[in-house]
């Protein structure tokens, strides 16, 4: 052996010191903690027993059958999904919207010889995760972006307006429950409605609140009870509170479900059926899903909500009575866009920087042109837990001298010779002048200096930005 397993492990430990802490509720997007380390256990465990098997083959490891079985039963009962209702667990989000747009796309096909080469299209809010527009460009689709309201919801006959002008290339619209940038829950119902008339598909994507506004309280019907919703993605690494890799995608009828599937045997091997993207399938996390489920319960999971919906509350009300902040619309969730209120208000990225100096991380989401000319303001975005509660005074105290900080500082604002240098240097700790640049830059010159940027960090060959170099403990990087 080269290295003592002891020592590996203790270099992983010392690496992983040095990311933000995912536990404790100052991490403000990205992770959800349940702030119960005993759940945090479970999963673990949980996930542990289920590493060596692959999720390929069901058939093979029933128990990943039995396991996904479960997972899609809860789900469909938790969205008020009838018999007709079957569906998949998936890798993620992500995995859920492309996969909910292929099962369209196909869908879309079969009804009509001559769409056979045909290009399909979705119409979908601005606010849409951009898993859309992936799953479009993936799969060769064109993409409607409709414009919201300035609360962030989406508009029924605007998004409906567009299923007309595209006649039959219209084969899927979307709405989000709620959106992730403002929290907003679009009219599920009006859309639904609208597009069942039209024989179009209607994917409600509730990735993040799938596990949330179930308990939320009294709001109007957005799951499978609506008619004309033909699937439904509710992801559990997020208010589910399992280790990233696992989400839900739930379809109206088998025939959708079936077309979500890719199977073959053109070639000598053994005969080919994904159900998803990836071959072979972890199932830990799905394992840590279903074992979080039968221990929390309805009244688990409630509480849980109870927790994130309380801090979400309390810090409303702080930032409702803060001089030069205001949250966007009326989110419906446990997520707070926060814009500058009028006028020489606080810039939200220069607000986002003054936080993290006081170690929380917020993210910066840069203002957006939407297509009819309307701006939607660049903001500071607050995903908050139910770990969220305990910190939550303590967090509106430094929002507010976080505020008091930047208050009257002139909005950051963009630098074209901040690309070169975070290109050549990396990026800097704070991040207002960076997001300024983003959001001031043409998006043809912006996207490749992302990738650059993100392809850097995993290039075997750049300068290593940590504190610890794989292999090289003690060595810190000028
Ligand atoms: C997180 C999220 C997704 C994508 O999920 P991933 O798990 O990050 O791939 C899609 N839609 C919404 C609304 C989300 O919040």
């Amino acid at each position: 052996m080269t290295r003592s397993p002891d020592d590996v492990l203790a270099e992983l430990e010392a690496l992983r010191a040095a990311d933000p802490p995912t536990h404790g509720g100052r991490v403000l997007s990205y992770v959800y903690d349940p702030g119960h380390p005993d759940l945090d256990r479970l999963a673990e465990r949980a996930a542990a027993a289920f590493l060596p098997v692959n999720g390929l083959d069901p058939t093979t490891f029933t128990s990943v059958a039995v396991l996904e079985r479960a997972l899609v039963a809860r789900a469909r009962s938790l969205f008020h999904g009838d018999e007709e209702v079957v569906g998949s667990v998936t890798s993620g989000g992500t995995e859920s919207c492309l996969l909910a747009v292929k099962a369209a796309r196909e869908t879309w096909r079969a009804a009509d010889p001559s769409r056979a080469t045909a290009r399909a299209a979705i119409v979908l809010p601005t606010t849409a995760h951009p898993a859309f527009h992936k799953a479009a460009a993936y799969l060769d689709l064109d993409v409607v972006a409709v414009p919201v309201g300035p609360d962030g919801r989406a508009d029924a006959a605007r998004l409906l307006a567009a299923l007309d002008s595209l006649g039959p290339r219209a084969a899927l619209v979307v709405v989000s429950a709620p959106c992730y940038p403002f929290g907003a829950l679009d009219p599920v119902e009006e859309v639904a409605a609208g597009a069942v008339r039209r024989g179009v598909a209607c994917h409600v994507d509730a990735c993040l609140g799938g596990w949330v506004l179930p308990w939320w309280g009294d709001l109007p019907a957005w799951d499978l009870a609506v008619p004309g919703v033909t699937s439904l993605s509710a992801d559990l690494h997020k208010y589910g509170y399992a280790p990233k890799g696992v989400s839900v995608l739930l379809h109206r009828g088998r025939e959708r479900h079936a077309a979500q599937y890719f199977a073959t045997t053109a070639w000598p091997g053994y005969p080919v059926v994904n159900p998803t993207v990836l071959g072979s399938r972890a199932a830990g996390a799905m394992a840590a899903a279903w074992a979080l489920g039968e221990v929390l319960g309805d009244e688990g999971y409630a509480a849980l909500v109870g927790r994130a919906r309380s801090a979400t509350r309390r810090l409303r009300q702080v930032l409702d009575g803060l001089d030069g902040v205001r949250v966007v619309g009326d989110p419906v969730g446990p997520l707070l866009a926060l814009a500058a209120d009028g006028p020489g208000g606080v810039d939200p990225f220069r607000l986002v920087d003054a936080l993290r100096g006081r170690g929380w991380l917020a993210q910066c989401q840069p203002a957006m042109r939407q297509p009819d000319g309307t701006v939607l303001p660049r903001t500071a975005h607050l995903t908050l837990t139910a770990a969220t509660e305990d910190v939550a005074e303590e967090l509106a105290t430094d929002l507010v001298r976080a505020a008091d900080e930047v208050r009257g500082a002139p909005a950051a604002s963009g630098d074209p010779t901040l690309v070169q240098r975070v290109l050549t240097e990396g990026l800097p700790d704070e991040l207002a002048g960076v997001m300024a640049t983003i959001e001031s830059l043409p998006a043809d010159v912006v996207r490749p200096a992302l990738v650059h940027v993100l392809q850097t960090a995993i290039d075997p060959d750049a300068p290593v930005r940590n504190d610890v170099r794989p292999g090289e403990r003690s060595s810190h990087q000028a």
